[in-house]
């Protein structure tokens, strides 16, 4: 383990280590190269060929076909909040927003300086704690796009499938659950997602970018806020991120080594259950934040009966090498975040810990 503890941080989140060792073998000098992946041009062949591997591993990862580019942006999936709504959301100057949680509320509070948005459905009455119906999803009709967050990171809940939203494009913020499974990107007009929980490191953003859109982007945005530089340059107009780049094919590699989506999600179904399991066994002493049919299998949330106790927890896990399982600071207790480079085992020596604390404090 080289002295590594279980790291259960939202985000920048764990990598896996297999990563984390290609990535300092070639930290002195790519294989070949004589140069390391933090002192090459983005203008150079080797790395024409490390963005053109990782882009062609992200499509047999998700199926994506033609149709769709393939962008490495920065500033995070918060510019997307900005970017989608002035690329897409013209000429009709409507969009609907399905409301989950912070995320999406920011990403509403941007589209508004842009144009209308309808909030289609929100579950903001129950703190978050559940994704609408689809019969609760009222939808306008004739907005430019639907847009929604995939997994909400802070609540601890996730969608299990798309919102139907007939011919609209959907627009997904994936950054907490991209490549958790696969999903049917045909169903999709634009998915974001920062890279910092399920792909990489922080500072480089996936927007897999369906190409019909591209007519809607007007020639009067900001050059660098426009969808079409970035699907002309192949995500180089100007200097991308390229180490950020580089690692996000490690995980792609990584991913398809361990055989892909499908099986990924069977060992986050796994993962996720262990945990459920024990906050539901636990007679009330553990309580799940979100209900049970929308949990989500990336950020499990949970209270303890008191304040006290939850701190306590937190306190003595750390001392036991759990680190980051401190709840958001909008909602409080506690947060397992367990993403797919997330080992099993420690999943495993947490559910031994949580109900030993119980024992002792229940
Ligand atoms: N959307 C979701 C679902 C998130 O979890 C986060 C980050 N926690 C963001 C958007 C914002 O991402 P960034 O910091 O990359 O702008």
């Amino acid at each position: 383990m080289e002295n590594r503890i279980y790291n259960f941080s939202a985000g920048p989140a764990v990598l896996p280590e297999e990563v984390l060792k290609e990535a300092r073998e070639d930290l002195m000098a790519l294989p070949g190269v004589g140069m390391s992946i933090l002192e090459i041009s983005h203008r150079s062949k080797t790395f024409d060929d490390i963005i053109a591997q990782t882009k062609a591993d992200i499509k047999k990862l998700l199926n994506i076909t033609d149709d769709y580019s393939i962008l490495f942006l920065q500033f995070g999936a918060s510019l997307q909040f900005s970017m989608v709504p002035m690329n897409i959301m013209p000429p009709k100057n409507l969009a609907d927003y399905i409301v989950t949680g912070s995320w999406s509320k920011k990403a509403v509070k941007e589209a508004k300086r842009v144009g209308n948005v309808n909030i289609a459905a929100t579950t903001e009455e129950t703190t978050f704690n559940r994704i609408p119906k689809q019969d609760e999803i009222k939808l306008s009709g004739d907005a430019s796009y639907v847009h929604f967050t995939s997994n909400n990171t802070i609540y601890g809940t996730q969608f299990k499938s798309e919102p139907d939203t007939g011919n609209v494009p959907l627009v997904c913020d994936a950054s907490s659950d991209i490549f958790h499974k696969k999903i049917d990107v045909n169903k999709y007009g634009i998915i974001y997602a920062g890279a910092q929980k399920n792909m990489g490191p922080s500072g480089v953003t996936m927007v897999i970018f369906r190409n019909d859109l591209l007519e809607r982007c007007s020639d009067d945005l900001p050059t660098m806020l426009n969808y079409k530089t970035h699907v002309e340059k192949d995500s180089m107009y100007n200097t991308p991120n390229t180490f950020g780049i580089y690692i996000i094919g490690l995980v792609a590699k990584w991913l398809l080594n361990m055989g892909g989506l499908d099986k990924m999600y069977e060992t986050n179904k796994h993962k996720a259950k262990m945990l459920y399991e024990c906050i539901d066994n636990s007679k009330g002493f553990y309580k799940g934040h979100a209900e049970k049919y929308s949990r989500s299998l990336m950020n499990i949330t949970f209270n303890l009966p008191t304040e006290e106790l939850e701190k306590k927890l937190i306190t003595e896990a750390l001392s036991a090498g759990f680190s980051g399982l401190k709840g958001h600071r909008s909602v409080g207790g506690l947060r397992a975040s367990i993403y797919n480079a997330f080992p099993t085992r420690g999943v495993e020596d947490l559910v031994t810990f949580m109900n030993e604390f119980q024992t002792k404090n229940g």
